[in-house]
């Protein structure tokens, strides 16, 4: 089973994908986390996409395609993906359909979160303070949700038209969303 989690920054894709490690035999593949990991350790792609998210703008596609596609064989060999954060762009989607492709596989669900602008903002104002995350604080914010409704929320459409899309209500507490998500997964 290989699964998108779909939604706006701060839409709870992260809680839920962990906790769908933990009762299920799936991978979670978070480009975000990717690109903090190289960031955190020095390297070069970790220098040269720092800034760019920081500023929450989006990094190229041919980095995070580059970064999905070492990590899909783990992905297979534990009986499935969950992405997290990817794809972001019409590119990437269509890069992720091809890759999945060569290797005999798709994607089989894309589960999008729904959440409102307005509480999305009431979410993350809480978090700024203890997350820690640089790109956590509302001008960087203000640009990653640009980045959704104009680069990302385009996808709808294109997964839609695969027949793939499930929409969740996003706004409830952790539990209700992964009840929801459960029974997605389940049907
Ligand atoms: P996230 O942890 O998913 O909120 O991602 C944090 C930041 O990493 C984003 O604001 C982007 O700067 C960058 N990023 C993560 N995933 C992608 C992606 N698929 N395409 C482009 N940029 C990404």
């Amino acid at each position: 089973m290989n699964l998108i989690l779909f939604g706006p920054p701060a839409a709870g894709k992260g809680t839920q994908a962990k906790r769908l490690v933990e009762g299920r035999n799936m991978v979670q593949l978070s480009t975000g986390d990717m690109l903090r990991a190289a960031i955190a350790s020095g390297s070069e792609l970790g220098q040269r996409v720092a800034g760019i998210m920081e500023r929450g703008e989006l990094v190229s596609d041919a980095i995070v395609i580059e970064l999905i596609e070492q990590r899909l064989p783990e992905a297979e060999a534990a009986g499935g993906a969950i992405f997290d954060g990817f794809p972001r762009t019409l590119p990437q989607a269509e890069a992720l359909d091809q890759m999945l492709a060569s290797r005999g596989r798709k994607i089989d669900l894309v589960l999008r979160l729904k959440v409102d602008d307005d509480a999305l903002k009431a979410r993350i104002a809480g978090r700024f303070a203890e997350s820690g995350r640089p790109d956590d604080n509302p001008e960087s914010f203000v640009v990653r949700l640009n980045a959704y409704n104009q680069q990302t929320a385009p996808l709808l459409p294109y997964y839609k038209n695969q027949g793939k899309l499930v929409e969740l209500d996003g706004m409830g507490a952790i539990d209700s969303v992964a009840a929801a998500v459960d029974g997605a997964l389940d049907s």
